[in-house]
């Protein structure tokens, strides 16, 4: 595990068996999601993969009418538009995510700092499976 690349395709491949990993700088311990090869903060490359509990609360979001051609696929539109967002895991680090477990036909009822559990939606079949990382409201 320790050997895969620090980049979005191992973070994508992690997602698949329902892990969310990071980066970990081991120079200044700045926290990466999904990860990167190389520090923003000190430029420091070494880096090493943790495992995000999966808990965090919502720190921005977006409700989405209009979405790209997948998530039109998938049902949504001006009808039932879906949310999209920002949460602040308990490890410090931010990820965008899918926000799942909120009324997006009533907007102003989503909450910033609604704590927020991950979940991981998988779509299609073996080698076309991908993961997309949602959070559902807890
Ligand atoms: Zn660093």
């Amino acid at each position: 595990m320790e050997a895969k690349p620090f980049s979005d395709i191992s973070y994508e491949q992690f997602l698949n068996e329902e892990k969310l990993m990071g980066s970990r700088c081991k120079k200044c311990g700045a926290l990466y999601v999904p990860p990167r090869a190389i520090c923003i903060k000190c430029y420091g490359s070494d880096m090493e993969w943790v495992e995000m509990k999966g808990k965090g609360k919502l720190a921005a979001f977006t409700v989405i009418s209009i979405g790209p051609p997948f998530m039109i696929e998938e049902g949504y539109d001006r009808k039932n538009p879906y949310c999209s967002g920002v949460v602040e895991l308990e490890e410090g680090a931010r990820v965008d995510a899918r926000v799942e477990g909120v009324d997006t036909t009533k907007p102003e009822t989503i909450k910033i700092g609604t704590p927020v559990a991950v979940e991981f939606l998988h779509r299609g079949e073996g080698e076309k499976m991908r993961t997309f990382l949602a959070f559902k409201a807890s």
